[in-house]
């Protein structure tokens, strides 16, 4: 077998150009190394997407199983006679090693692969399942990968942990970890009215002035409060037009798009019943049509927020912020299995930028977060 470190294994990746969504091999080396070490392995390939299965270990009674979850494809270079080093040449400059891929995640997936590997050398006969799971588009459209592959293998394997390596650190490795992510629900609300001349409005209902108090409502409306770690949600319209564009007549309809962001102390339920009342308070007349584009995820358990909290302490010496900020993610889809997921990862400040790169200091420093992580949780 042979011998990779951690940034060796993360300058072989960088050096595949797995442009999404494309893996370009990455999988097969990453699958050769984990069944070396006596990982069980599965390729699963849906439509034109790689994606990797590989386990160790099995269920017991009061044990854990822990998933680690990535992705081998990664956004296009962009200008590349702009980067400083040809963006797949993984070159190390200074402190930093330069590449595409080399915060957004690639050296994630070295670290937590070299990280299970040394865990289950030093352990062969370990308890509960430790596992990982990659994917090649999540950078693209994301419908063959981790979406796909969450229902296939929670046929077979339960997990209570999972830890995503996407690149959460904001100044410093493991200053930030991601705990959760809003929900985003989108919402057409057609207000309807009667449509008629301008110039004989006693025969006509305009929905715009009908609509006006209840959007002025809206634009202050409280869902909910939010929670410890989540902001209260929210709510914007995006686009506003009716159902005429002739100067003329007043329109029969007016169409309202919207979106909410919310916490997961609000459901898709809660929103749509909370819009309805608020419809109804000003006696519009109204249909709706809804589209749920990301369920929220939110990680309580605190045993895995203090195992993450000592392991980030003990090899960079700070206190890491848990917090729910950015988009939607694919943690989402891990979550839905009743899973507990965080977020943690390289510093993120150059990803999808014209000369990524992540310190080589804090690659090294991540696996070993990673396998204390693991030691503690197994
Ligand atoms: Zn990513």
């Amino acid at each position: 077998m042979s011998n990779y470190d951690v940034i060796t294994l993360s300058q072989e990746l960088i050096k595949r150009q797995s442009i999404t969504p494309n893996d370009e091999g990455c999988q097969q080396l990453l699958a050769q190394l984990l069944s070396d070490a006596g990982f069980q392995i599965e390729h699963k390939r849906f439509g034109e997407v790689d994606n990797l299965f590989a386990w160790h270990g099995q269920d017991c009674e009061n044990c854990k199983n822990l998933l680690f979850a990535g992705h081998t494809d990664v956004v296009p270079t962009g200008d590349e006679s702009a980067w400083k080093h040809p963006p797949f040449s993984a070159t190390i400059d200074g402190d930093y090693l330069y590449g595409r891929g080399a915060a957004d995640m690639k050296s994630a997936v070295a670290a937590f692969t070299l990280a299970m590997i040394a865990f289950v050398k030093s352990k062969p006969n370990h308890k509960g399942k430790i596992a990982l799971m990659l994917t090649s588009d999540e950078e693209g459209v994301a419908t063959d990968g981790i979406k796909k592959m969450m229902p296939y293998i929670a046929e077979n394997h339960n997990f209570d942990y999972a830890l995503v390596g996407e690149p959460s650190s904001s100044k410093q490795l493991g200053d930030v970890v991601r705990i959760g992510r809003r929900g985003s629900l989108h919402v057409e609300i057609t207000i309807h009215g009667k449509q008629g001349h301008v110039a004989y409005p006693q025969n006509a209902q305009n929905p715009v002035f009908l609509a006006a108090p209840f959007i002025e409502e809206l634009s202050h409306f409280k869902w909910d409060n939010g929670n410890q770690d989540f902001p209260p949600t929210s709510f914007q319209i995006s686009s506003v037009k009716t159902s005429s564009n002739t100067a003329n007549i007043i329109p029969a309809d007016m169409i309202i798009n919207g979106n909410f962001r919310y916490c997961p102390e609000s459901t898709k339920q809660s929103l749509e019943q909370q819009l309805k009342q608020l419809l109804n308070k000003y006696s519009l007349e109204y249909s709706l049509s809804w589209n749920l584009s990301g369920l929220p995820f939110y990680c309580q358990s605190e045993h895995l927020r203090s195992v993450i909290t000592q392991s980030i302490s003990e090899t960079c010496h700070i206190k890491p912020e848990f917090n729910t900020a950015g988009g939607t993610s694919d943690g989402r889809f891990i979550a839905q299995y009743g899973v507990s997921v965080v977020e943690l990862g390289i510093i993120n400040k150059t990803i999808h930028q014209i000369n990524e790169c992540a310190l080589v200091k804090d690659i090294i420093n991540l696996k070993e977060i990673y396998q204390r992580i693991i030691t503690k949780v197994m």
